[in-house]
């Protein structure tokens, strides 16, 4: 039974991957969706990336065993089979997937080169890990195409193809569910109507979806800003309580929708690396004390640096962070963290994501001056940093106040950027536990 694949057919000016699936799979009638249509994030980091890095893959045949509804579209409701056989001519398949990529993708826009396979095989699942995590080349693409015996079509430069040989190449380990509803052609690149206290009620009712709408920030997170065709996507960890929750949403009227399985919020793009290993556009996780206190820099920016003991890196809250700075500044020098996040080539950066204080170092506040060691009368500062000197006897010392612990206004456990700041792969806390 063949897959279908594709990828980077948007630009920022509308058209939306997703959506180009969706006519697929409207135009392939005679072929049932065999498992959930799948939403694969890619390397956040990586420089040329489209909108989102997202790409799309179905499969597709004669479906059998269970069947379960995973999405409407011209009022009629499609199903999704737990198993199927093959059914119908992989040409065919490739001749419609072919002539819908024509018509839909945006070839005019100099950053969008779609690419579209039709495979019976999937490519290797190491080149998943690859795209997620890494760097991969068109070359590297095309032979996974080649090797799993694909046909394949790109565009222009064809980097599209990297992304379609990638979504092919997905078997979850974990994986979370995204309902996407579409809006009316006429619609398309005009302001939406989403009634935000209906999202927010809906994310009450239903705690399977998460990243709904970030209270502490007042924003909706369910609503692209983009002139997409996309109404909006309710993320969940349960796709059968999606359709319930896309009921309760008050909006402009959804065209069609449909639920895919994702890998976003998974962590799948993070590796656990030494700070001496650190390369550009990775996603990681590394684990320090911090020996920079947190500063603040122009344009609200917190930046502070963490050490492993193979080098030091600085890590930072970027404004968009907005209260996520509040918790990073209370760090203090000696405090045990490990950061996610993804590094920024320039400056060379750790761009946080989450953070796991792990130990906290005890603060202290100075409230006298130390006593003189041969007359015990109390020593004057020398203005110089922890120098003091005795104006009896002379003597001058370093250190020795008398301190006082003060209360931290962090405790240790886990912190994450707020919902409005969060990027597609990063799992949320309350998805980690
Ligand atoms: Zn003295």
């Amino acid at each position: 039974m063949p897959y279908i694949a594709l990828d980077d057919t948007d630009s920022v000016k509308g058209m939306c991957t997703t959506f180009l699936l969706t006519e697929i799979i409207r135009n392939l009638p005679n072929l049932d969706v065999i498992g959930y249509p799948r939403l694969v994030r890619l390397n956040p980091n990586v420089p040329w990336k489209t909108r989102g890095n997202a790409a799309l893959s179905v499969r597709l045949g004669k479906g059998l065993g269970r069947r379960y509804k995973v999405g409407e579209m011209d009022g009629k409701e499609i199903f999704a089979y737990e198993r199927g056989k093959e059914h119908g001519n992989i040409a065919d398949v490739y001749g419609k997937a072919e002539k819908l990529m024509e018509e839909w993708a945006v070839l005019e826009d100099e950053k969008t080169n779609p690419g579209f396979a039709v495979s019976h095989r999937k490519t290797s699942p190491a080149f998943y890990w690859k795209a997620v995590r890494g760097i991969v080349g068109l070359e590297e693409a095309i032979n996974e195409l080649e090797a799993a015996g694909a046909i394949y079509r790109g565009y222009k430069n064809r980097r599209g193809l990297i992304g379609t040989a990638a979504a092919l190449s997905w078997r979850p380990k974990k994986r979370t569910y995204e309902l996407i509803a579409y809006r009316e052609r006429e619609r398309w690149g005009t302001e939406r109507y989403v009634d935000v206290q209906s999202v927010m009620e809906m994310d009450k009712k239903f705690p399977e979806t998460f990243d709904n709408y970030d209270y502490e920030n007042s924003y909706l997170a369910i609503a692209p800003r983009t002139p997409c065709p996309i109404l909006y996507g309710i993320r969940a960890t349960n796709p059968e309580r999606l359709e319930g929750a896309h009921k309760m949403i008050v909006s402009e009227s959804a065209e069609r929708w449909m639920i895919f399985q994702t890998n976003q919020g998974t962590d799948d793009n993070i590796v656990k690396k030494r700070i001496s290993d650190l390369k550009g556009y990775e996603s990681v996780k590394i684990m320090g004390k911090v020996v920079n206190e947190p500063k603040t820099i122009e344009g609200g920016h917190v930046i502070f640096s963490i050490d492993d003991g193979t080098g030091s890196m600085d890590c930072a809250a970027y404004e968009p962070t907005k209260e996520f700075r509040r918790i990073a500044k209370e760090l203090i020098n000696g405090d045990l963290v490990e950061i996610f996040g993804g590094v920024r080539e320039r400056p060379f950066t750790l761009n946080i994501e989450k953070m796991r204080v792990i130990r906290l170092e005890k603060k202290a506040v100075k409230i006298h001056n130390p006593v003189c060691p041969e007359c015990g009368k109390r020593m004057k500062s020398t203005g110089r940093d922890g120098y003091y000197r005795c104006r009896k006897c002379g003597i001058r010392t370093k250190g020795g106040e008398e301190t006082q612990e003060v209360q931290r206004d962090i405790k240790t456990g886990w912190y994450e950027v707020p919902i409005c700041a969060r990027r597609h792969l990063a799992r949320p806390l309350r998805l980690l536990r």
